[in-house]
């Protein structure tokens, strides 16, 4: 345990983000009231024991209390000025709102009175006290808040604070089957343990689970003097960041309620007003805080996200954290805290996640479409979604994961509904500020977000929501739009967003920062120009497969392949040959000057072919029947088939090489051609395949052309070595690499089992999204080192869908890959995670955050 100004070695890890924060406030000099902290440590001890406090802790406890009081000089269970305390989880981690807080611990019936006395103020004292009722009994004895809630309903157009008191009272009474505890000592340790325990609450799992948190870290506990934002209308309660967390504008950004306790703003129970306001209210208040807003952003080099609290003028603050913004506010801020000045390049680089890039392809309302909103609301997280009225999150949770568009309808949502926020396209709500709780995890989701939508009410019982002038039943159309407020019924017309010129800048300064190259998997000319657009440096992955699904080229591809001879064959290959040049060409333009990854024919040929059923001719169904296959996965395919059918795949390089060379006549230069042989397993596989090529490749008249393979049979990689010295580069294939590793069919695997491998925690993730390290990952070690030791300075890449997943980037950096090759969208994503991947060498963290 550590007091506010006690240092502690340990630092964020041990008093979690919310203490360091206060004690790093407090050195500044600035406003914190007193407090201590119980750490991480502790929390971890409580879990480990099956909930049993450590040994030690209550009279460690007793002493910093004891401290406290000293220096505040006030007395915990006073019966005349009593010192209040709130109690505060705060992970090392920020989960904002996932976890339990306590205000206005150590009153009772009778220091309510003696606070009502010595502050001449009845009506703060038992709305604190009516305060501590609930949250206690909701935090310590799960009593549902509407229990509570009932009463405000029946009780506060009365303004009765004292009825209001013994209404709570009753409520606890009746719910936990004994009275509130009136011993402060006794609420203060049962409050503690309920902070721990809410580590383990469902929302904080989800979360967890949601952002890579790993579970055993605990959360510690803080002990803080209350100060008042109850105490009437110099008094006063309120949320901001130093910059705006929807856009990054360079200026503050908060919001406020007068008379009222921080979780009025948080919960989202009152709709607040804009920080702006406060100019008008508290003016003194307003220019202290925007001062202190200035010296936090100053410290921390990063946009800061407090809480702050005015008790009759006085300003204090409660919190403060890296700010959890928008993609759009992350890349803005990057880029105008370099020009301020305040952060590296490099820095700027890190401040952005990978991950998040994501969020920028969020679809928006067609500006060209005339739309005609039902209502506005505040537009609390960025983006467009459309999607049919659900009301609770459970349904959210349940339509969303069969893949069904919802967006979630409430009056407000709660950090509970994260489990069904986390399936919804986009979420709705009547209440709440832009700083609830619900609006700052839809913003980190990337989820679109319209909250205070006051056109808005919904009946539950009748399952009914009135917006505007419309009635929308469950099931019932509608779209948001986060960036504007906008709410429209039924589908809007949506577009892809623009382009944004500050990713542009963290890109090229990303450029200047990694080691990797980055390639995208691009078999039409489309994507090849997509690719180029978006900062791909070559082609990783040209599928040549797709080239013959055409319609107008299938039936000569069909007649290939039922061809009766190699004659017959070689005719329909002689028809399909220009095709592919043709293609070929078209794409080896779009990436002049850069490398083009092409793999020859790889899948099964009954592919191409019709269904039995269909066919009518005995001589074609009796070839069917031949090329069927038990388990084409594992059957005739990749080289395989350039083996047992070489006129294939010496067509397909005569294309290649044609298509280069009519690039070059034509523009002057081309792309640096790559021949690909996939599924290669034994050397001597690509010891031929190697001499068809080159054969072909000289009969063409052209000197010469890098060959190389994919890698992804387990025997490919400990056999490596033997493979690469007929091999001029290899390309890790992870998607049936992770299949033939783990023996799981991906299909079936996503269909049958995996989710429940994940929920009952087999895997901890998906193997075909986030590279296994363990399995797939330690046989690629063995594939790099093997294949170097054969040929030193052997090209390798990856072009598995891992390419474009940042921890996977990550991965292949510290293998030493040369590149790794994604999908066109995810290039820009590749070359920020492969940034990070350098920084991370060389010690320029992401950035931390706290609360
Ligand atoms: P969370 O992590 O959910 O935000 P907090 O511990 O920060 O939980 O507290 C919830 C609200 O209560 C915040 O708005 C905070 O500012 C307010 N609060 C917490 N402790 C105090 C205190 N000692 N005095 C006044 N307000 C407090
Ligand atoms: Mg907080
Ligand atoms: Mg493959």
């Amino acid at each position: 345990m550590f007091g506010l100004e006690e240092p502690c070695e340990g630092g964020r890890d041990l008093l979690g983000g919310k203490g360091t924060g206060l004690a790093e406030m407090k050195q500044l000099g600035l406003p914190v009231p007193d407090a201590f902290t119980i750490t991480t440590d502790a929390c971890r001890a409580y879990r480990a024991a099956g909930g049993q406090l450590p040994a030690g802790l209550e009279v460690e406890l007793d002493e910093q209390l004891s401290a406290l009081e000293a220096r505040t000089g006030k007395r915990f269970g006073d019966s005349r000025d009593p010192l209040l305390l709130s109690v505060r989880s705060g992970a090392a981690v920020s989960m904002p709102g996932m976890m339990d807080t306590i205000l206005n611990l150590g009153l009772n019936d009778e220091a309510v009175g003696g606070l009502a006395e010595s502050t001449a103020n009845p009506r703060f004292a038992y709305d604190s006290y009516r305060r501590l009722i609930q949250m206690y009994g909701e935090v310590v004895e799960g009593i549902a808040a509407r229990h509570f809630e009932v009463e405000v309903d029946r009780l506060v157009l009365e303004a009765d604070l004292v009825a209001l008191v013994h209404a709570f009272k009753r409520v606890f009474e009746q719910r936990a089957g004994f009275a509130f505890p009136q011993d402060p000592r006794d609420q203060l340790m049962r409050a503690v343990r309920a902070v721990f325990e809410s580590w383990d609450n469902p929302r904080a799992r989800v979360y967890r689970a949601l952002n890579g948190i790993p579970d055993d870290l605990g959360t510690a506990v803080n002990v803080v003097q209350m100060v008042f934002g109850n105490k009437g209308a110099s008094s006063g309660t309120g949320v901001a960041f130093t910059r705006d967390p929807s856009t990054g504008a360079r200026c503050a950004y908060g919001e406020f309620l007068l008379d009222a306790q921080g979780e009025d703003i948080v919960a989202g129970i009152r709709t607040p007003e804009p920080l702006e306001r406060l100019a008008v209210r508290l003016p003194a208040a307003h220019s202290e805080l925007l001062e202190t807003m200035r010296r936090l952003e100053l410290h921390y080099r990063d946009v800061q996200d407090i809480e702050f609290t005015i008790e009759e003028e006085r300003l204090y603050l409660l919190q403060t954290r890296a700010a959890k913004r928008t993609v759009a506010a992350a890349l803005k801020t990057a880029v105008d805290m370099v020009e301020e000045g305040l952060i590296s390049r490099a820095e700027a680089v890190a401040r952005v996640d990978p991950a998040q890039l994501d969020q920028l392809l969020h679809p928006i309302i067609d500006p060209e479409a005339e739309v005609e909103p039902a209502a506005m609301g505040l537009n609390a997280s960025p983006g467009a979604a459309s999607g049919r009225i659900v009301f609770h999150a459970v349904d959210a949770e349940e339509r969303g994961k069969r893949g069904e568009a919802v967006i979630l309808v409430r009056t407000e949502t709660t950090p509970d509904d994260i489990h069904g926020l986390v399936h919804a396209r986009g979420v709705l709500t009547a209440l709440g500020g832009m700083t609830s709780h619900a609006a700052v995890v839809a913003r980190g989701m990337g989820t679109p977000c319209v909250s205070a939508c006051t056109a808005l009410s919904i009946d539950l019982e009748a399952k009914l929501a009135t917006i505007g002038g419309y009635r929308l039943r469950e099931g019932d159309a509608i779209t948001i739009d986060g960036s504007s407020g906008r709410v429209i019924v039924g589908e809007a017309p949506l577009v892809a967003p623009r382009s944004n010129p500050d990713l542009e800048t963290v890109l090229t300064w990303a450029d200047d920062l990694r080691r990797l190259r980055v390639r995208a998997n691009a078999d039409t000319p489309d994507d090849a120009r997509k690719a180029r657009e978006l900062g791909a440096e070559g082609i990783g992955l040209c599928r040549t497969e797709h080239m013959f699904m055409a319609e107008e080229r299938l039936p000569a591809m069909r007649e290939m392949i039922l061809a009766h001879d190699e004659q017959e064959r070689r005719e329909a290959l002689e028809r399909l040959l220009p095709m592919q040049q043709a293609d070929f060409e078209e794409i080896l333009e779009a990436m002049t000057g850069y490398p083009v990854t092409i793999r020859l024919l790889d899948p099964p040929l009954h592919e191409f072919l019709p269904p039995l059923e269909e066919v009518t001719d005995p001589r074609t169904r009796a070839r069917l029947l031949q090329l069927q296959e038990r388990n084409p996965m594992l059957g005739l395919r990749g080289c395989r088939l350039g083996l047992l059918y070489p006129e294939i795949y010496e067509m397909q390089v005569r294309a290649i090489v044609r298509a280069a060379r009519a690039v070059r006549e034509r523009t002057g230069a081309s792309a640096e051609v790559e021949v690909m042989h996939p599924l290669v397993g034994f050397g001597e596989e690509l010891r031929r395949l190697r001499e068809l090529t080159l054969r072909v490749v000289a009969e063409e008249g052209e000197q010469e052309c890098r060959v190389g393979t994919m890698i992804e049979l387990p025997r490919a990689c400990v056999c490596a070595d033997q493979i690469a010295e007929h091999a001029d580069f290899c390309s890790f294939g992870t998607n049936d690499l992770t299949q033939t590793t783990l023996g799981f069919s991906r299909d079936d695997a996503e269909e049958k089992f995996l989710a429940r491998y994940l929920e009952d925690g087999v895997v901890e993730r998906n193997p075909f999204q986030v590279l296994d390290r363990d399995g797939v990952g330690a046989l690629m070690r063995i594939a790099v080192s093997l294949g170097r030791q054969a040929r030193p300075g052997l090209k390798l890449g990856i072009c598995g869908e891992h390419g474009g997943d940042p921890t996977s980037v990550r991965f292949c950096h510290e293998l030493g890959l040369d590149y790794v090759s994604c999908s066109p969208y995810r290039v820009p994503l590749a070359r920020l995670a492969a940034a990070h991947a350098a920084l991370a060498e060389t010690g320029v963290a992401a950035a931390v955050d706290g609360g």
